[in-house]
């Protein structure tokens, strides 16, 4: 028996409770990371149990913690992905999903009718918290690369652009890591407003109602770009690209192909998980896919830029 487990255990918990003051509601964790708590707990409930946590402890944050069980087979491992509980009403309810018809012209003709629509989309503006801004997409309409996010935070729906906060930073050089810039490549999102949520910090995933209403103005900006390569940053865009399936496990289908409407799609962690996880190895595996998509887009790698965060 580990002699620090207790204090090693309220460490953890003062870890999970400082990140869902942060707003986030799902970590990653390791296999190896589970079987070494499966050992330090050898007779405890199995991980795959949700786990309530007392309400006091926790002000002003919504009540539970669980770890969501795999559904169907029961022969493979839990998900390692812990889930926090979602605020009781995010929006209401939405009409149906706009549909879209791109007009004749240039991309840019086509771009600046399709922000008009979005600025104007009175969903959209019945969504955001006051003196916020709905959030469209940004970046050069020749890129071969369009990376597609979650839905704007704290920093974006204030100025009204997409990837201004800290993990715009971080995904920015990241791209500038191959050889890019902000500028010519094009960042978009699932959503085009940021999820009401009634906690004080952080922000809230969006539902598959919203991610569904707002689908149609990110496929149009896709059909406008017409890149090379598409990146879905984190589960919420491999979810809203790909649609929902609930056996998808994001550990599985990171650095992997898929293909969103005929264009190849590369999935990889979104850069706020980074921020949350910022180990060598995460970095990474985000790095390597990133390779993966620079080999597509037939971008020059240098040796220096193959060995990043080996
Ligand atoms: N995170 C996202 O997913 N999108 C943004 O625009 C900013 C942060
Ligand atoms: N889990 C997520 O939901 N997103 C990430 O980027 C990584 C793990």
């Amino acid at each position: 028996m580990n002699p620090n487990l207790v204090e090693d255990t309220h460490a953890l918990l003062l870890e999970l409770k400082r990140l869902r003051s942060e707003g986030v509601r799902e970590i990653y964790i390791e296999e190896d990371s589970i079987r070494g708590l499966e050992d330090a707990f050898p007779s405890s409930t199995p991980i795959a149990q949700p786990i309530e946590a007392k309400k006091d402890e926790i002000p002003n944050l919504s009540s539970s913690v669980s770890v969501t069980p795999t559904p169907g087979n029961k022969q493979e491992e839990p998900e390692p992905v812990v889930t926090f509980a979602e605020p009781a009403n995010p929006s209401g309810s939405l009409p149906e999903p706009p549909v879209l018809e791109l007009p004749e012209g240039t991309k840019t003709e086509q771009w600046n009718w399709l922000k008009d629509q979005v600025l104007s989309c009175e969903t959209c503006t019945s969504q955001l918290n006051p003196n916020s801004k709905v959030v469209f997409g940004s970046g050069s309409l020749d890129t071969d690369l369009f990376l597609c996010g979650e839905a704007p935070g704290a920093e974006e729906e204030l100025k009204g652009m997409p990837f201004v906060g800290p993990a715009g930073e971080l995904l920015v050089r990241i791209i500038e890591a191959m050889g890019m810039d902000r500028a010519s490549v094009y960042l978009g999102n699932i959503l085009n407003w940021r999820p009401q949520h009634n906690q004080a910090y952080g922000n809230r995933p969006p539902t598959q109602e919203e991610m569904s209403f707002c689908l149609p103005y990110l496929r149009s900006q896709i059909e406008i770009v017409r890149p090379k390569v598409l990146v879905a940053l984190g589960k919420t865009a491999t979810d809203g690209l790909l649609g929902h399936d609930p056996k998808r496990r994001l550990s599985d289908c990171r650095g992997k192909w898929f293909e969103f409407e005929g264009i190849p799609l590369m999935v990889t962690y979104h850069p706020s998980y980074l921020l949350h996880n910022p180990s060598k190895s995460s970095k990474r595996k985000v790095w390597e896919d990133m390779l993966m998509v620079m080999e597509k887009i037939e971008l020059p790698i240098s040796e220096k830029q193959r060995g990043f965060f080996l």
